[in-house]
């Protein structure tokens, strides 16, 4: 049966891991692997995180299953937080998936039950599993233009331009804030001419949202998400719990359509049960009663808020203090586009040879395209980081 397979490439990222844990060098330092770290380099469970799992561990009644749709009250909460009473509630159906990466397949396989020869328009360049994740399932995949690689900034009118060319009906995939890769988000004018233009061009939105409160706080990172609400027909927003609640390993996430009427919200929430029954049966509980139970609870909620700020407040910071760094050790080159962007990510804007240079020479890990995890930086480690860079340019 299996002698026809062939090996797979290794995972450009997870090869990066390896390595870098192989490396034996004191002052390594890794900037490519995807999760929030704390100024002592870890990705600790959050305290409200660890609060809301003993108050489960001592009140949890039953592993009965949960059903297709996940845990009512996480679903319900999230939608709350995602959009905040801008679209009725009864054309919203929301369901808990395994996950961002759970939730962007469900949608895939809803929109490809719902029309032959779907293309999703993705932003050039996007999250690298995107690709795999729709296209995977079926999808066409086309770029549209958003970062200039030379510049360091949007492209938003050729972005926009693009867009008034893409067929009626198709749909676009958007990143609701902390772009991955490149950390640069639409302002909100520009989000208003987005939307000006799926409206003109009867376009589908479909917003993924893996950093809620990464960018500039939980209200102000939703605005995209929010003002599409009041005004289109229909939408797809795939959420992620799993850097905001730092629940990476439990997997937890949501898919929302927004659908044109009461009716059409009452068959997607039938067609993504029975997708969910032939894809996964159903989500794992456990992230999904853990957010249930912070977003549920006022103390709960506060603390995560807090921890929430520090994760955003930490990520600003070490942008700001490597833009500093490279100011002062390689004053003839400008990185003030790092702390344009937002969130985990962004361009260091430097060639694959010079990637490839502070990997062998310094130890310092990134993937070929110098995307960045800054939460990889520290106070300890961002003069070496930037005297390392300014070595290789
Ligand atoms: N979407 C984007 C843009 C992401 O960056 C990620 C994670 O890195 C995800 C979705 C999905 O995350 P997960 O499946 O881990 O919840």
């Amino acid at each position: 049966m299996f002698e026809s397979l062939q090996a797979m490439p290794a995972d450009a990222i997870l090869g990066l891991i390896a390595e870098f844990q192989e490396d034996q060098r004191p002052d390594k330092v890794d900037l490519g692997v995807g999760v929030y770290r704390n100024t002592a380099g870890e990705t600790p469970v959050l305290n409200s995180v660890k609060k809301a799992e003993q108050a489960i561990l001592e009140t949890q009644a039953s592993k009965a299953y949960l059903g297709t749709a996940g845990n009512p009250d996480f679903n319900a909460a999230m939608q709350a937080m995602m959009f905040a009473g801008t679209a009725p509630d009864e054309r919203l159906v929301t369901i808990q998936t395994p996950g961002g990466s759970g939730s962007l397949r469900v949608a895939a396989g809803i929109l490809l039950r719902a029309r032959d020869n779907t293309t999703v328009w993705v932003s050039e360049p996007t999250w690298a599993n995107h690709v795999p994740l729709l296209g995977g399932a079926g999808l066409e995949l086309k770029p549209y233009p958003y970062y200039d690689t030379e510049k360091h900034v949007l492209r938003t009118d050729a972005m926009l331009d693009a867009l008034r060319e893409v067929p009626r009906g198709d749909v676009v995939l958007f990143h609701a804030c902390c772009h991955n890769p490149s950390g640069l988000d639409p302002s909100q004018q520009d989000w208003r001419a987005i939307t000006d233009v799926i409206l003109e061009r009867g376009l589908l939105p479909f917003v993924d949202m893996a950093y809620q409160g990464f960018a500039e706080g939980l209200e102000e990172d939703a605005y995209s998400i929010r003002y599409m609400a009041e005004r289109v027909p229909e939408m797809i927003v795939s959420s992620s719990c799993s850097k905001n609640f730092g629940l990476y390993r439990d997997r937890v996430g949501t898919v929302t359509f927004l659908a044109a009427d009461v009716q059409a919200a009452q068959v997607l929430a039938s067609q993504a049960s029975n997708y969910v029954r032939t894809l996964y049966s159903m989500p794992p509980d456990h992230g999904g009663a853990v957010v249930s139970a912070i977003l549920n609870d006022a103390a709960l909620r506060e603390e995560w808020h807090k921890e929430l700020d520090e994760m955003r407040d930490r990520l600003q910071g070490m942008r700001a203090l490597l833009n500093e760094a490279l100011a002062a050790k390689a004053p003839e080159h400008d990185f003030s586009h790092l702390v344009r962007a937002n969130g985990m990510f962004c361009f260091l804007g430097i060639t694959a040879e010079q990637v490839s240079k502070l990997k062998q020479d310094y130890g310092i890990y990134m993937v070929d395209s110098s995307r960045i995890n800054v939460a990889g930086i520290t106070a300890d480690n961002v003069d070496y980081l930037a005297e390392s860079i300014a070595a290789v340019l």
